[in-house]
Formats: structure tokens, C-alpha cells, sequence
């Protein structure tokens, strides 16, 4: 298949970015750098093209079909096991990046691919991680993208449940979490592309919120006195969070995101 035919099936089936997407997916089968296809319609007879053209078609995302995506300053491994690194999360890794303390431990919660955690720490070498997941296959993921970015000498990954975490998970100076914050019933109605993601990572409960009042309850547990968290939320979740929070004691700040949606939770335990 020329990638002019692949740019153009793309295109017909309503994939928006198709140019971009089709430089990548033929970069990837042909195993050419994608500068080397500017310019030029080259062929590729690989039937691995027409097989992940199919499966794009079926709106898999990109990032599973190229086994990685780039998030922040760093590539991570993304396989359908975990929810696929967002742009809008890099809001949350920039602002961890600028407050948390010095030497301070840190906790990412949902790690999922375990690109808050390692991101923050990449850009923060003073720090150390503990990331914690409920999947098995997020914990091996989050060790995989920790030694891929270097920084697995500084993060430990523990399997367990937010719901019923260990008592020595406890005492962080800082919390960092994306949880799953999707209202279920939501859920159907979400992009073909979102719904190949786990609903696990995506359903945050009835009414998206069940993973903030747990953390609101465990606040004075996970983070030492003056400690902060930075949390995720949903762009529609502003006053619900906040009332979550101030109600704990903890009133948060909340930061917009590059969309002018409200996206993330700043707070810290008095
Ligand atoms: N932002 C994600 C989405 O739009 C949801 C992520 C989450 O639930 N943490 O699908």
C-alpha cells in the first residue's frame, strides 16, 4: 500500500489527523524515520500495514497500534491495559514539577502506564515515587516505563487497591492522582477510540466521584502535615470536587487547563 492510499482510507473514514497518522503508521511497519517519507509516496508490502489499517479503522487507537506514545518530555509503552497518556494530564505534571518540595516522597495513585509519577520524576531527580495501581498489568507497565525513562532506581510499584490500601502507604509529602472520574453512565457515550480504553481507568461511579471522596477521607493518612496533593478532575467537576474537599478540611485551588477547562485540584492538609 502507497502512503498516499493509506493518508486517503484514513481520511474517507473520518480520522482527523490521517496525515499525521498515516506518516506514523507507515514510519512504523516500514520501519522508516518519518522524515524520510516528506515529499515522497513510497510503497510498503508488508501485510502488517493492511492489518493495522484495519484495526484503526475499527477506531483502536494510535497509540495501541504503535505500542507508545509521547507524554510530557518522555515516550511511554501503551497497551490497551491502561488508559493512554492524555495532553491533558502534562497540566498536572508541570505543576508538580513547580511545587512539590525538595527530597520530598512522593505517591501516584492510578498510576495506570505510570507517566505522572515517572514524568515528575525525570524532571525532578531529587525526588522519589511510590506509584500504585489495582492492575497487575499497570504495576508491570509502570516498572517498563520507569526503566525506559531512567528513573526506576527512584520509584517503587506497588498493586493495591485505593479502596483498601495498605497501612504503610502513608506519610507522603506529596499525592499526585488521575483517577478514574467518568460518571458511569457516561461511559457509552464516550469517543469509539476512548471506549477501546479500560473502564476500569474511566469509571469514577455513579456520579464520577467516588474516587475524590476517598481521598478526601484518606488525606490525613497519605500526606504528612502541610503535605500537597494534585489531583485530576473532570472539566465539568469543579464545585463537586471543591465540596468534596473543603468538606475534608482541605479546600483546594482549582487550575484551568490550556482549553479554559477546569482540570486539576490543588490542595494541601493543614
Ligand atoms: N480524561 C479522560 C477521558 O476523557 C478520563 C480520564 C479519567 O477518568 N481519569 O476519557
Amino acid at each position: 500500500m502507497k502512503l498516499s492510499e493509506l493518508r486517503r482510507r484514513l481520511s474517507e473514514a473520518g480520522i482527523e489527523e490521517a496525515d499525521t497518522e498515516a506518516r506514523l503508521l507507515f514510519s512504523h511497519v516500514a520501519g522508516l524515520p518519518v522524515h524520510r517519507l516528506i515529499g515522497g509516496d513510497p510503497d510498503c508490502t508488508d501485510p502488517a500495514l493492511e492489518d493495522l489499517l484495519a484495526r484503526r479503522l475499527d477506531r483502536v487507537p494510535l497509540a495501541y497500534l504503535l505500542g507508545e506514545t509521547a507524554f510530557f518530555r518522555e515516550t511511554y509503552r501503551a497497551t490497551p491495559d491502561v488508559l493512554i497518556p492524555r495532553p491533558d494530564t502534562e497540566l498536572l505534571v508541570e505543576e508538580a514539577i513547580r511545587r512539590i518540595p525538595a527530597n520530598a516522597r512522593v505517591a501516584d495513585l492510578c498510576c495506570g502506564s505510570g507517566c505522572i509519577g515517572i514524568s515528575v520524576l525525570a524532571n525532578r531527580p531529587d525526588l522519589t515515587c511510590v506509584s500504585v495501581d489495582l492492575s497487575p498489568a499497570a504495576v508491570a507497565l509502570t516498572k517498563e516505563n520507569a526503566e525506559r525513562n531512567g528513573v526506576s532506581g527512584r520509584i517503587s510499584v506497588v498493586c493495591a487497591d485505593l479502596f483498601a490500601l495498605p497501612a504503610d502507604l502513608s506519610g507522603f509529602d506529596a499525592v499526585l492522582c488521575n483517577p478514574p472520574y467518568i460518571a458511569r453512565s457516561v461511559i457509552p457515550t464516550l469517543s469509539p477510540e476512548v471506549l477501546h480504553e479500560p473502564t476500569a481507568a474511566l469509571d469514577g461511579g455513579e456520579d464520577g466521584l467516588d474516587f475524590y471522596r476517598e481521598l478526601a477521607g484518606r488525606l490525613p493518612s497519605l500526606l504528612v502535615p502541610g503535605g500537597i496533593a494534585l489531583l485530576e478532575i473532570g472539566y465539568d467537576q469543579k464545585d463537586s470536587v471543591t465540596e468534596i474537599f473543603s468538606d475534608a478540611g482541605c479546600p483546594p485551588v482549582i487550575r484551568l487547563d490550556y482549553g479554559g477547562n477546569p482540570r486539576i485540584a490543588i490542595l494541601s492538609r493543614p
